[in-house]
C-alpha cells in the first residue's frame, strides 16, 4: 500500500476557479489505482481503477453537486 500526497497551486477546479489543490494517489487491495484531487474551494475529483479493468470517475463540485459520475468496464467478462 502506498499513499502519495502532492500539493499543487493554481489548479483549475471543476467549478472553473483557479485554486490550490491536493493530489492523493493510493493503492490497495480493492483499487488498482486510486487517484483523488481535493481542491481548496471544496471540489473533488475521484478516479479509481479496479483490478478487473473497471474505471470509475466522480466529479463533485464544492457545493455538493455531482457533475460526473461514471463507471466504465473496460473488459467484458465471459464466464
Ligand atoms: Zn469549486
Amino acid at each position: 500500500m502506498a499513499l502519495t500526497s502532492t500539493r499543487f497551486t493554481d489548479q483549475k477546479a471543476p467549478c472553473g476557479q483557479t485554486v490550490d489543490a491536493e493530489h492523493f494517489q493510493d493503492q490497495d487491495e480493492e483499487c488498482l489505482v486510486s487517484d483523488e484531487w481535493f481542491y481548496a474551494c471544496g471540489c473533488r475529483v475521484i478516479h479509481h481503477e479496479y483490478h478487473d479493468g473497471t474505471v470509475s470517475c466522480r466529479v463533485t463540485r464544492h457545493d455538493g453537486k455531482v457533475l460526473t459520475d461514471e463507471l466504465e468496464a473496460e473488459h467484458e467478462h465471459h464466464s
